[in-house]
């Protein structure tokens, strides 16, 4: 890598140790591309870690951030603005979920779903609390969804977790049959597992657990903070699977990458009274028109169409790079969420001499590539990159 910049030294003093950084400092985005602070131009395959959607910077987002900002950034959810209820109907149209919560990042939006999960046990089921989730899980960094989160590298450094959270094997309808109780209020699943791994669980799995949940009469909540928005070929996962939730929660991809969290419900799933809840930041007008004019431009173009077409072309090219490289040991995705997995721990070297090609890609296990570029990715991006993987992997070929 370079020299040590003065972006790596400021961040190195004063940030917290949270993250081990990649020593490349960006300066500007624009669709797929990146440039770093030396000029060295890149193409992006991890998108924010899923949330640039449009790519960087895109026209629709700048042109209604900037709008927007000169007209009105933030009141506090004490008072009507019309991005928020904009946002608010574009989503319930556009979805099978009647009622909106916006909130300011993911762990957010599912802090809402566990509370009102809450509520549903405490109105309609004698005061049941527990939510069934799923070994391998993600659902966030805050403490509750910490705890919802099924993995233990998460969990031990914040013992003790909040109670109300069973974690079952992920994909086993009797580990959840098993698991439920009378202190059981919901269950809370990710269509398909992202950060565990991208995980697709078997064809009839969520059928069945929506089954459960109507003999149980438990919310069904989908975590598609990493699934919806299109990035799976339809514009939410449950399309795909042909399962309704009760509660949904959105954040990644909604306003390509600005912050933004959804928590989404239907009609009858809608139980919060009038203070049960809350937020300063969440729904203001700056984030909601960002999400408007993406989401908008997501619908309007069949964005997801795009996805589903060119996650099928990088699958494939993915697929003829593990005939050619016998240490590739799986290649499994859906749409634009994709991993590769190896047989052996060079994930981290090979995202390092990707990076080195210019080619950002994410490790996510030693194993473990992850692909979800933006969703406006075109055939030419694909072949780009994969021709630097390619050069990259055959350098392993030993
Ligand atoms: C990223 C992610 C979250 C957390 O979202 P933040 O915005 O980082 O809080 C929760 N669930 C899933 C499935 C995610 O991919």
């Amino acid at each position: 890598m370079e020299n040590t910049s003065q972006s790596q030294i400021l961040a190195q003093k004063y940030m917290m140790k949270f993250i081990n950084r990649i020593p490349v400092t960006f300066v500007k985005g624009e669709g797929l591309r990146l440039w770093d602070e030396n000029g060295k131009k890149y193409l992006d395959f991890v998108g924010g870690w899923a949330a640039d959607s449009l790519g960087h910077c895109h026209p629709v987002l700048v042109e209604a951030l900037t709008d927007q900002a000169k007209t009105l950034i933030h009141v506090s959810n004490a008072y009507y603005t019309l991005p928020l209820g904009k946002l608010a109907e574009l989503l319930v149209n556009n979805s099978c979920m009647d009622r909106v919560f916006f909130s300011n990042s993911g762990a957010e939006a599912n802090e809402g779903a566990i509370k009102l999960a809450r509520r549903w046990g405490s109105l309609k089921l004698n005061g049941a609390f527990e939510i069934i989730t799923t070994l391998n899980s993600f659902h966030g960094r805050t403490l509750a969804t910490t705890a919802a989160t099924g993995q233990a590298k998460f969990q031990n450094p914040y013992v003790p977790l909040p109670d109300g959270f069973k974690v079952v094997e992920n994909n086993n309808i009797e580990a959840i049959r098993k698991a439920t109780s009378a202190k059981t209020c919901a269950i809370m699943l990710e269509p398909i597992q992202g950060e565990g791994g991208v995980i697709i669980p078997s064809s009839d799995y969520l059928q069945q657990v929506r089954a459960w949940c109507d003999e149980k009469d438990l919310l069904l909540i989908f975590d598609e903070i990493q699934t919806g928005m299109g990035r799976l070929g339809k514009l939410f996962g449950y399309q795909l699977f042909g399962v309704e939730p009760d509660v949904m929660t959105l954040a990644k991809g909604i306003a390509s990458g600005v912050a933004i969290g959804v928590l989404m419900s239907k009609e009858r799933a809608s139980v919060f009274k009038y203070g049960e809840h809350g937020t300063t930041f969440g729904g203001n007008p700056l984030a909601c028109a960002a999400g408007y004019a993406v989401t908008k431009y997501i619908v309007d173009q069949k964005i997801p169409a795009n996805a589903g077409r060119m996650g099928k072309y990088l699958t494939g090219k993915l697929c003829d790079l593990k005939n050619k490289y016998s240490f590739i040991k799986d290649v499994r995705g859906c749409g634009l969420l994709i991993a590769v997995e190896f047989d052996r721990d060079i994930a981290e070297a090979v995202m390092y001499a990707c990076l080195e090609k210019g080619l950002v890609i994410n490790f996510l296990k030693a194993n473990l590539l992850r692909l979800i570029p933006p969703l406006i990715i075109t055939q030419a991006e694909i072949d780009e990159g994969i021709g630097i993987l390619d050069t990259v992997l055959a350098s392993f070929n030993n």
